[in-house]
């Protein structure tokens, strides 16, 4: 994939993490880009300056205006156009068949669900202004590099849901789940499609959360490094057989986790 940007027009699909950098120069004390409604800082690296967005996976195909603001001392602010160019990308359709409850939901797990769709909302609006990842980002399981489903329509016992916004990684109950990269645990708990769940911080909008989990090992507040075990692969919550659900989020933008695998980021 694409990761570098430098003052031209980016190319990137639906459903990608993307690196953007801008080189260091004299003066420069801070930077932001303007993406999906918010303005994300850059951190500063050696000579580059570098951050990540997301596009979300049903952002519409097309050319998104995403503006830089460079502030140097004394105040100065200079602002330079970035355009991201947006491919759209064909999901296929997944047809699934789960537990009913999982489907019609009672009102006590509606509501349940609900709680816990705002919970994870409100996680995802708080942007860290740091940066606790280094290097790349690794696979949960090692050795499975696959489990390519991210983005799949899902139709759930006939009726359709929600895109897939994670990747399924093949992983029997008890295989040691690891964090993708250093962060800060922010939740760990049982969730009712999820089923118990760890979703990581690794600060600038970037989250990576590991689901249906039949263990958690971790707490929230706790920094983790790379490849730290952070539970055990399970089969809890909306799920056909024990797997790993592999998610990372940008901001609101739901992207496969294999393109924050493929970012450069050293
Ligand atoms: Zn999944």
């Amino acid at each position: 994939m694409s990761w570098y940007i430098l003052l031209a027009v980016l190319t990137v699909f639906q459903g990608q993490a993307l690196q953007v950098e801008y080189p260091h120069e004299a003066g420069l004390e801070a930077a932001t880009i303007a993406w999906a409604g918010r303005d994300v800082p850059f951190v500063r690296e050696g000579e580059r300056w570098l951050t990540v967005i997301g596009v979300d996976l049903d952002v519409e195909p097309g050319e998104h205006p995403a503006p830089i603001t460079l502030h140097y001392a004394g105040g100065r602010t200079q602002a330079r156009q970035e355009v991201i160019e947006v491919k759209g990308k064909s999901f296929p359709t997944t047809r699934l068949t789960v537990a009913p409850k999982y489907v019609e939901l009672s009102p006590e797990d509606q509501a349940r669900a609900n709680r816990e769709a705002k919970e994870t909302r409100a996680l995802y609006a708080r942007l860290t202004p740091h940066k606790y990842w280094t290097g790349k980002f690794h696979t949960p399981v090692p050795g499975v590099t696959g489990g390519r489903n991210f983005g799949s329509r899902r139709v759930f016992n006939n009726q359709p849901r929600a895109p897939h916004s994670g990747a399924d990684l093949r992983a029997s109950t008890g295989t040691k789940i690891l964090a993708s990269n250093a962060g800060k645990v922010v939740l760990a708990h049982d969730f009712f499609f999820n089923g118990n769940a760890v979703f990581i911080d690794h600060g600038l909008g970037v989250y990576t959360m590991y689901l249906h989990l039949s263990k958690i090992l971790v707490q929230p507040g706790d920094l983790v490094e790379r490849g730290q075990v952070v539970g055990l692969a399970g089969a809890t919550g909306r799920v056909t057989g024990p797997h790993l659900h592999w998610g990372v989020r940008v901001g609101n933008a739901r992207v496969d986790p294999f393109s924050l695998m493929e970012m450069e980021a050293d």
